[in-house]
């Protein structure tokens, strides 16, 4: 077994998924450096994940899915980004808002149930639009300027929307938008095909170019009463933590992890005339690999041991806020030092337009704005602490 998966994969059931994460990261690593020279989303990537049936790994048994741990589907985030880490990103946010809804049942039954089997008979794929310019991070509280209002029996929405990944090829988008009558926040289900809703490509972004994380602008559209999915409250002690989250570190991690195999895969390729061997024999080169493995280990072990924590413990959730926090904070800036490191190693090559280090280097600058940002965490975990 690969030494990076000896100690992870414990049953038959994670290896299986592993393998075949594998074989699609093998694929899409082919494909990686084309959609991120043009800015283009990966649909052909997306295709083979709806034919190897991954677009529901997170949906409940009972509706016809996987129902895959959190555990499993870090894994399978993990070993995706190893081949390119915009398709990991982007499959990240639809597999887990999908395994966020199964545990906090905050859509109607009803909705959720025929969303599920959507994405079970269908493929169809969600993801959220919560951003805006004006309120930055959504996680920092501040209210949509998007604005919903209950006209004739159905909701007008009306507002821009920015940092949509997967935006041309939603299903659905599900919208943060303030209700004009009464000042609360709701999520809204729109389906790709109402009227008035169109995607602006502002998606020229030095990383995670094929996430297309694109504007949308929603100009008077129009959507059923049910469309109003969920009423968001103010986050308050003891509500539930979002372990799906940690698809976020997982994919970072996985891009870490394919430049710490470009490195190694170099140093013992590359033997230049002043050595007689080649520079994996070089002391500080091997001083560089281990330092990636020991930082890798750290954050990893700690991911994957949050997740068994989250799986096993359903009744601790609500306490793991600064645990997760804290993965996420560890494994982003982790993935930045590894990707240094691995470009230390190999040296000005790593600067070429066909290494994919240099990829990698822009694509994990991008994990420090997912949520949440360092500061949140820091403040989070120095607020336990002094309680
Ligand atoms: C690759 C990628 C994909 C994404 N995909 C999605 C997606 O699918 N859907 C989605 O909704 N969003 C998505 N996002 C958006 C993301 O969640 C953030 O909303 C976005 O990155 C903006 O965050 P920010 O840190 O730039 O903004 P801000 O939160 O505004 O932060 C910018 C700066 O201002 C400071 N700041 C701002 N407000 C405060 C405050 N109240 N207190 C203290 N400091 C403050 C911050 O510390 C920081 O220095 C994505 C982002 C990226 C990078």
């Amino acid at each position: 077994m690969n030494e990076l998966y000896h100690l992870l994969l414990r049953t038959e059931r994670e290896r299986n998924l592993y393998e075949q994460a594998r074989e699609l990261a093998a694929r899409f690593h082919e494909r990686a450096a084309w959609h991120d020279e043009y800015g283009e989303f990966p649909f052909a990537n997306f295709r083979d994940l709806k034919q190897a049936g991954f677009l529901s790994l997170t949906v409940p048994k009972q509706y016809g899915g996987e129902e895959i741990s959190l555990y499993e589907f870090l894994l399978v985030q993990e070993t995706i980004a190893q081949g390119d880490g915009a398709t990991a990103l982007s499959l990240g946010w639809h597999l887990g808002i999908l395994l966020s809804l199964a545990v906090t049942k905050k859509w109607p039954e009803p909705v959720f149930a025929r969303i599920c089997r959507e994405v079970v008979e269908k493929q169809v794929l969600l993801n959220s639009a919560h951003s805006e310019k004006a309120t930055g991070s959504p996680a920092r509280g501040g209210k949509p300027e998007t604005t919903a209002e209950f006209r004739n029996g159905r909701w007008v929405i009306s507002g821009r929307k920015t940092f949509a990944s997967l935006a041309p090829a939603l299903d659905y988008f599900i919208i943060s938008a303030t209700i004009e009558a009464t000042g609360e926040i709701g999520n809204f289900l729109v389906p790709k095909t109402a009227s008035g809703l169109t995607i602006e490509k502002t998606w020229n972004t030095l990383g995670m170019r094929a996430t297309r994380s694109d504007d949308i602008l929603l100009d008077n559209v129009e959507v059923e009463e049910e469309a109003l999915v969920e009423i968001i409250g103010t986050p308050k002690a003891g509500q539930p933590a979002q372990g799906w989250l940690l698809h976020i570190p997982a994919c970072y991690l996985g891009i870490a992890i394919a430049a710490r195999n470009e490195a190694i895969r170099f140093a013992k390729a590359y033997q230049p005339n002043s050595l007689p061997h080649p520079i994996a024999e070089v002391p500080e080169v091997q001083r560089k690999i281990a330092q990636m493995d020991i930082q890798l280990m750290n954050a990893r072990h700690f991911m994957y041991a949050i997740a068994d924590q989250w799986d096993r413990y359903p009744e601790k959730r609500a306490e793991m806020k600064e645990e997760l926090a804290a993965v996420k904070y560890t494994a982003t800036n982790t993935a930045v030092n590894v990707v240094d490191l691995a470009m230390r190693i190999v040296g000005g090559q790593s600067l070429f337009a066909d290494n994919p280090l240099q990829r990698y280097y822009r694509d994990v600058r991008a994990g420090l704005h997912n949520p949440p940002a360092d500061d949140i965490t820091v403040s989070i975990v120095a607020k336990r602490a002094l309680q």
